[in-house]
């Protein structure tokens, strides 16, 4: 299964009406770039190193060893117990989001092994009605960090999200509240919490889980903030700075701990692992040998513990 090959969400630019020629104009930098080199590149361009969005399964294929991923609590469904209307009712707007994608909803979680060692991953799919938090993905993701107390396996979470989804009203928003008291449990049992922040991670989201994480990390040049600059310059009447709400920004100000390039995200997350575990064999069993790439994982962490670096 190479999902990297699948879905292309860039302008494509093409002399052909219907064939595809296979060159893309990076939203970004307006290079030339191949598709194939793009996929290869981890969705990320060559030229400029623009990180472009990756959906649900993408984002697990990057994270999790190969065919480890077991996807859980996959049967919840979202509902419209509001019968709620706006340019058009919730319940067609649910159906076109689950054609689309070919998922119930906007969350997927589960277990799989991380260079071997054993981790809850939840992550958020953008192209579900944005990402969005409804009932069934903060329910989807409490469950998840109930397991994750449970087995006591460490939970890393990735978002990208509009925040709150406003057609469940009260009761998306409500969600903000229970996937926080969910983490404190979680932070009670001693058992670490990373969350990854990728371009966006806004409102209702970002004003709950996600930053929430014992490490926040975030992917570069992402957009994170809770109203987006439009709506706060239009309600502050003032001009942000530029940059403002970009993961850099945000570094700089100490809302995140670190920014994570896309080809390195595993491996750091193995690292942060590491250390906030202390032990490095949480998440691998007693009885089998240590993973070789955690163990080189640990050799680089012990040597830079050593010589002094943070
Ligand atoms: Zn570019």
């Amino acid at each position: 299964m190479d999902l990297f090959s699948k879905k292309r969400k860039i302008k494509i630019e093409t002399t052909k009406k219907d064939s595809f020629s296979g060159w893309l104009k990076c939203t970004h930098c307006s290079e030339l770039i191949h598709a194939n080199e793009l996929t290869q590149n981890l969705h990320c361009c060559p030229k400029c190193d623009y990180h472009y969005r990756l959906s649900g399964p993408q984002r697990v294929e990057l994270l999790a060893d190969k065919d480890t991923f077991v996807e859980h609590f996959n049967e919840y469904r979202p509902a419209d117990p509001l019968n709620f209307v706006d340019t058009e009712p919730y319940s067609e707007r649910i159906v076109k989001a689950q054609a689309k994608t070919g998922r119930h909803d906007a969350a997927m979680v589960g277990v799989c092994k991380m260079n071997g060692r054993t981790v809850a991953l939840g992550v958020l799919d953008f192209s579900f009605m944005g990402g969005s938090m409804g009932s069934v993905v903060g329910e989807k993701l409490c469950l998840l960090i109930e397991l994750a107390i449970k087995e006591e396996y460490p939970l890393i979470l990735v978002s990208a999200s509009g925040g709150a989804r406003m057609q469940e009203s009260i009761l998306s928003l409500m969600q903000m509240a229970k996937t926080s008291a969910a983490l404190a449990k979680l932070n009670e049992s001693s058992i670490p919490y990373i969350s990854v922040l990728t371009n966006p991670t806004t409102g209702g989201v970002t004003a709950s889980f996600a930053t929430l994480g014992d490490i926040i990390i975030a992917e570069p040049d992402a957009l994170i903030g809770f109203a987006g600059p439009r709506v706060v310059e239009q309600t502050t009447r003032e001009k942000l700075p530029p940059n403002a709400q970009k993961s850099e920004f945000l570094l700089e100000k100490g809302m995140i701990d670190c920014i994570v390039n896309r080809h390195d995200l595993k491996d750091k997350l193995s690292l942060v692992l590491t250390f906030l575990t202390g032990n490095a064999r949480i998440g691998v069993k007693q009885s089998e040998p240590m993973p070789e790439k955690l163990n080189k994982i640990l050799e680089i962490s012990g040597k830079k513990a050593a010589s002094g670096m943070r």
